[in-house]
């Protein structure tokens, strides 16, 4: 399942990346454009905004909230997405490209020493340069994720 997200709706494109989901953000104001995207790459399209042309193919799902934790509870609800591991973290934040592993000796110029030293497993997005890696932050995400879908 992709999606395409219209502009009020950033922070939720951010959490669907860190699900795993392919989501691109669109931040143009022509709505036209946005339904071409959605119906290329088989998208639905994720907005809060109501006046968006229907059209014949065309997914919309209507997000009613302005807090994100509720927003991903809807999509997961009425989509029925299950959390997978797998994909979790799979994804690049910022750009949506996905992630690849890469030797920790490649990249010890590149973050914190002490990152560095503490972990272990570390992906790039190929796209960006964008570097990933565990530790707190993580920690974070499976939790708001977990308080999320319970
Ligand atoms: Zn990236």
């Amino acid at each position: 399942m992709k999606f395409i997200l219209t502009q009020e709706l950033g922070r939720l494109s951010k959490w669907l990346r860190i699900l795993g989901y392919d989501s691109v953000y669109f931040t143009q104001e022509n709505m036209g454009t946005l339904i071409v995207e959605a119906l290329k790459d088989e998208r639905i399209i994720l907005t809060r905004h109501q006046k968006i042309p229907l059209g014949r193919g065309v997914k919309i799902l209507n997000i009613k909230s302005d807090s994100v934790k509720e927003q991903l509870q809807q999509v997961l609800a009425e989509l029925q997405l299950k959390l997978d591991e797998d994909i979790l973290f799979s994804r690049c934040i910022i750009c949506n490209t996905l992630l690849e592993e890469i030797e920790k000796e490649e990249i010890k110029d590149k973050v914190p020493e002490y990152v560095f030293k503490t972990q272990r497993n570390f992906t790039v997005c190929p796209k960006c340069q964008r570097i990933y890696w565990q530790g707190t932050h993580w920690g974070n995400v499976k939790k708001t994720l977990e308080e999320i879908t319970q």
